[in-house]
């Protein structure tokens, strides 16, 4: 089976999940080409054949400098022609966004968020979470190529090895566009959520510390932020001695906590991190929607009732601003930070 993936990257720099859409296309046995897009690319187009590439169709004209969906998504058409059996894209907002405009120019269907696969002939059978998490949906496409776009983490991101070789075929880019990037401004630093080994939430609680006094003449609508930064602040030192990304229930964001950003949950990002530790989140079924399969998940919550429990490996009943920074000094202590 021939299966091609889409290396998304950010100027240059690959997502990890770029990587393991590649590992995936390998574990099924297939031939895979990687597709890689952008202005100056080469070296990404060798790091695809280090990660199990087989060939690359590399397209690099300055046109491509920066992310468009409609030149990626018209040469990745033209690309397809050749006929490939299945593209695989990571499910990022460009490779959704790319995925659903090819499979249009192609006449064919898309397999969105998928978390496994299995292969029988030329046949994929995807298997995707649907209704918030709670079902796991079996699906195939009939028509070809099948287009499938994986969930982050959810497949094992294959080691690179340099001494890999293989063929790199230039292509000519589409280059029209209608649209054009004047800039970036960077928003936030820091681990992106999606590809986070371990996350730190906070929910509606991190406001909940009566003990803390705001400063003089805040309205109690300023107070109740003004305390939740003060929990999100320790939520954020645990998640800097672990490595890890803070994230956020909906609560939180909309009370104005946290930018949108963080928000974790059937709205938000969905997530399977390694370790996901809840802190003062209730576990709303559109929480849980966005990380219900993240391998280990802890719960800080001052209700033992809290329906977060249900999906805890590890639960404490306890007062997220006692309990976090006992966590933070602890994990400083083990791991000697
Ligand atoms: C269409 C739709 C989409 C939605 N999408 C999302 C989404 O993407 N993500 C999402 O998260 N929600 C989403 N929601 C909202 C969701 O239903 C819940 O309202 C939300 O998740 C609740 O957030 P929370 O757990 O932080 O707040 P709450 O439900 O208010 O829970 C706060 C928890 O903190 C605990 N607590 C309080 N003080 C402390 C303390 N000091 N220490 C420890 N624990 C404490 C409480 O016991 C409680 O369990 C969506 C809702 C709808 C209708």
């Amino acid at each position: 089976m021939n299966i091609w993936v889409y290396v998304d990257h950010f100027q240059g720099k690959a997502l990890p999940s770029s990587w393991e859409a590649i590992g995936a296309a390998r574990s099924l046995g297939a031939e895979v080409k990687a597709l890689v897009l952008g202005d100056q690319v080469a070296d990404l187009a060798q790091e695809a054949i280090a990660h199990g590439a087989d060939e690359v169709l590399l397209a690099q004209d300055p046109a491509l400098k920066d992310y468009r969906p409609e030149p990626y998504a018209a040469t990745l058409a033209k690309m397809a022609a050749e006929g490939p059996q299945a593209i695989f894209f990571p499910t990022t907002t460009r490779g959704r966004e790319l995925a659903g405009m090819v499979a249009m120019d192609l006449n064919t269907g898309v397999l969105v968020d998928v978390i496994s696969l299995e292969a029988e002939g030329d046949q994929l059978t995807a298997v995707r979470p649907i209704y918030a998490g709670k079902l796991l949906q079996k699906v195939v496409c009939h028509a070809r190529p099948q287009i499938i776009t994986l969930r982050g983490r959810a497949f094992p991101k294959p080691e690179a090895d340099a001494s890999r070789s293989g063929a790199i075929t230039e292509v000519e880019a589409v280059t029209e566009a209608p649209t054009q990037v004047e800039g970036y401004e960077v928003a936030e630093e820091g681990v992106s959520l999606t590809d986070a080994g371990v996350i730190v939430s906070g929910g509606r609680g991190t406001s909940n510390n009566p003990d803390l006094t705001p400063p003089d003449g805040m309205s109690d609508e300023e107070a109740e932020i003004w305390r939740a930064q003060q929990g999100f602040r320790l939520i954020g030192e645990l998640a800097g001695v672990l490595g890890g990304a803070v994230g956020a229930s909906r609560a939180a964001v909309d009370a104005g906590y946290i930018p949108y950003s963080h928000q974790v949950g059937q709205t938000g990002k969905v997530v399977s991190p390694d370790l996901y530790i809840a802190c003062g989140i209730s576990g709303a079924i559109q929480h849980l929607a966005g990380m219900r399969n993240s391998k280990i998940i802890v719960a800080i919550n001052k209700d033992p009732d809290a329906p977060i429990f249900k999906v805890a490996r590890y639960g404490v009943v306890g007062d997220l601003f006692e309990i976090v920074p006992a966590l933070t000094e602890a994990f400083k202590n083990k791991l000697g930070k």
